[in-house]
């Protein structure tokens, strides 16, 4: 039969009908051990009952009324993350993309008002990935994701990650704002070394810059922090999430000071869904959840053990694996060539181990933060026989 979806996505042949925890359950029945969690979505894992409880529980009270009325549950998230944050206000959206949009607004919104319209150029980062709305796909500026689709949007440069001197030339007075990921997810998994994130921040002081940080892959507590920035103690003026932060059901934001925040009044932005009770239930329930510090000491932990034992697959297959990347359980390793992540991928498909690709044919894991060393052991277990087959068939 034909598909009706617009092919978008090329799917394997497989279909999965429920999770629980770190595992999902094919429609035969067969279990999967999930190492990629809906692309670092589903944070607690497959309907952990704390996410599920407060989602029937609105679901029985109230959908949507949008946001001509207020939504206490709104004001009762906003205030967690902004009581444990450099940020005073919030904008809750649907997805990254949206909330990436908001950021990039409010940042040449910020300098419009200062009677500086002009300043609109954003910096961002080679191999970034910001979403794919027109203002997202200009910022993370991959040409296959701007091809066919118009003129390039003014006013976005890339410049090198990671890269000091990149920097300081780029950012300068006329600069509206930079925005990086302090650890780039699709990019292939480079984290942002800690005195680099300073020193942007530096060059923003210097510049009345704007710095922006996306955390829709690297927030939610995946580094063990709640937000991967925390690491290096430099904060950001506006900061994108998404993903984690709704553990599985659509929900993300955009978090800023009272200093940027407080040009965005009635009728500069908006949406129609954004911040709705079903999301706001399920967001409160999953914050609770991270922020307890036992939580997120877990997954410093886990990261930990993680690392170190793909540093022992590094040392079996030094002919196969270049270096082992990301932070926390946003992680993952490098192939050399002629070897492709994809195939290792599949190859630990076949095994029953989900995982993902990332660029610089990186395999990135991003499991549910409630893994523990059994589930991390089977996933290097299943990866090291993966890789041997890779060699097998090369
Ligand atoms: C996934 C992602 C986005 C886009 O989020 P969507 O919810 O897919 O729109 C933006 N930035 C980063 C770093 C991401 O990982």
């Amino acid at each position: 039969m034909p598909s009706h979806l617009i092919p978008t996505y090329a799917p394997p042949d497989l279909v999965f009908e429920r999770g629980e925890g770190v595992w999902l359950y094919d429609d035969k029945g067969d279990a999967w051990l999930d190492f990629i969690a809906g692309i670092a979505v589903d944070a607690l894992g497959h309907c952990h009952p704390a996410l599920t409880k407060a989602l029937e529980e609105q679901a029985g009270k109230l959908w949507h009324v949008s946001n001509m009325f207020d939504v206490p549950a709104r004001e009762e998230l906003a205030r967690r993350y902004c009581e444990n944050s450099f940020a005073d206000l919030v904008f809750f959206t649907n997805s990254g993309t949206e909330a990436i949009e908001g950021t990039l607004k409010a940042a040449r919104k910020y300098h419009a008002v200062r009677g500086d319209e002009d300043r609109i150029e954003i910096v961002s980062f080679q191999g970034a990935f910001h979403g794919r709305s027109y203002g997202a796909i200009n910022a993370g500026g991959n040409p296959a994701y701007l091809a066919g689709f118009g003129p390039r949007m003014e006013g976005f440069t890339q410049i090198a990650f990671a890269d000091d001197d990149a920097a300081k030339a780029a950012i300068t007075n006329k600069t509206a704002a930079v925005i990086i990921e302090p650890v780039q997810g699709e990019g292939g998994l480079r984290a942002a070394p800690d005195n680099y994130l300073r020193m942007l921040r530096e060059l923003c002081d210097e510049t009345g810059t704007l710095l922006i940080y996306d955390e829709i892959q690297c927030g939610a507590g995946r580094t063990g922090k709640m937000f991967a920035h925390e690491w290096s103690g430099a904060m950001p003026d506006i900061m994108a999430i998404a993903k984690g932060v709704g553990g599985g059901f659509p929900l993300g934001a955009w978090l800023t000071t009272n200093a940027v925040g407080e040009h965005m009044v009635v009728g500069t932005h908006g949406s129609t869904y954004g911040g709705n009770p079903l999301a706001m239930a399920v967001g409160i329930a999953l914050w609770d959840e991270i922020a307890k510090s036992e939580f997120l000491d877990h997954v410093t932990q886990m990261g930990q053990f993680l690392k170190q034992q793909m540093a022992g697959l590094a040392d079996t297959h030094p002919d196969m694996i270049e270096d082992v990347r990301g932070l926390g359980l946003l992680t993952g390793f490098k192939l050399k060539e002629p070897y492709v992540n994809r195939m290792v991928m599949g190859l630990a498909r076949e095994r029953g181990l989900l995982c993902g690709a990332a660029g610089d044919n990186v395999l990135r894991m991003a499991p549910p933060l409630i893994i523990t060393e059994d589930h991390a052991r089977k996933a290097i277990e299943v990866l090291d026989t993966s890789l041997h087959a890779a060699r097998s068939a090369q």
